[in-house]
């Protein structure tokens, strides 16, 4: 299949194609880069206009019953939802316990939904590249809704609210009255933060958590992009499909109020130019390890370093002009 082909396939919505699209941005081989670029700019004649949500959350807070109850209500509603995932664990250990199928059963087999596993990739800029493009991919494919699951450790999390609209954090209540060690940078993405498991006996922690939550939410510098009351924190029960309407009404309030002041798209617009320059970082970094005759000058300058040879400037300043990044 060529990529018109394709690219024109995708946008009919069939399910096939979208994989294939996402199988091909995702390959290392040079050929199918190519042709995964030019899939994309024929994609980009016609952009789609998804909501992107970011959600995130330590294991077994309960972020794939969330996302099974969660796009069912949204499917229910007659969106097409579309949950990707980027994992920073699968990057090292090759398997991905969010590529794991039974997790979302029933969401799996929705018609309206589509789940992806994360990439497994050396480096987590590399699974932000092709997460960022399986968004484009499955919005071109017709789906309103893209959700990008990540688990909460540091650098993942801060990738995935680059790449979405809006940030959510899911949170489990809290054993004792002290917060979580949630680290402040992470609050301060967050537009909404669901206290999950809010049923049964730990209904009572879960308020407690809400209030704690809310309160240091409270203290944070009030940002620009934010209507009254936001961001805010809530309890749902994911396993009682509660306070799930209550999360999606907050959601598309947030995105509508943003939308109006134009924040949604400055949001957007940032992204898109952060990404860029992160590409071109990433791709000066990487010509140090694939390009031969680079690799050779390092390691030779690097000996002559370490013998005395010649100072860390001289040969730091050969090395960038080498590089055509002359200081
Ligand atoms: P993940 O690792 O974040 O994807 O978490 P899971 O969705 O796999 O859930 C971990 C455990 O928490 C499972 O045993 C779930 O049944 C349980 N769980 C998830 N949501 C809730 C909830 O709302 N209430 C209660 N009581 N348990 C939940």
């Amino acid at each position: 299949m060529d990529t018109d082909e394709l690219a024109q396939r995708l946008r009919a919505g069939e399910r096939r194609a979208l994989a294939r699209a996402i199988t091909l941005v995702e390959s290392g081989r040079t050929d199918h880069r190519e042709q995964a670029q030019a899939l994309l700019d024929a994609l980009a004649a016609t952009p789609g206009h998804a909501l992107r949500l970011g959600l995130s959350g330590t294991p077994g807070v309960g972020k794939s019953t969330f996302i099974e109850a969660f796009g069912t209500l949204l499917t229910g509603q007659g969106h097409k939802v579309a949950v990707l995932a980027v994992d920073p664990s699968s990057a090292r250990s090759g398997g991905s316990i969010l590529g794991d199928k039974t997790r979302m059963e029933r969401l799996s087999r929705d018609p309206n939904a589509f789940i992806r596993p994360s990439p497994s990739q050396s480096a987590l800029g590399g699974v932000a590249r092709r997460t960022r493009e399986a968004v484009s991919l499955c919005e071109a494919a017709g789906f309103d809704i893209v959700l990008i699951e990540t688990v909460g450790v540091g650098q993942s999390e801060t990738m995935v609210a680059e790449m979405t609209d809006l940030f959510i954090l899911l949170m489990a209540p809290a054993g004792g009255d002290e917060l979580q060690g949630v680290k402040r940078g992470i609050m301060e993405m967050a537009d909404l933060i669901l206290v999950n498991k809010a049923d049964g006996d730990l209904k009572p922690a879960a308020e407690r958590t809400r209030a704690d939550y809310a309160g240091a939410l409270q203290l944070l510098r009030r940002r620009p992009q934010d209507p009254d009351g936001f961001p805010k924190a809530i309890c749902v029960s994911a396993l009682e499909q509660a306070g799930l309407a209550q999360a999606w009404a907050d959601m598309q309030a947030l995105a509508e109020w943003r939308r109006e002041n134009g924040h949604f798209d400055a949001r957007r617009a940032a992204q898109a130019r952060y990404w860029f320059a992160e590409e071109v970082r990433r791709g000066l970094l990487a010509r140090l390890d694939t390009d031969a005759q680079v690799r050779a000058r390092m390691d030779r300058l690097g000996a002559a370093v370490a013998a005395g040879e010649i100072t860390v400037a001289r040969a730091s300043a050969e090395m960038l002009a080498l590089l055509g990044a002359a200081p």
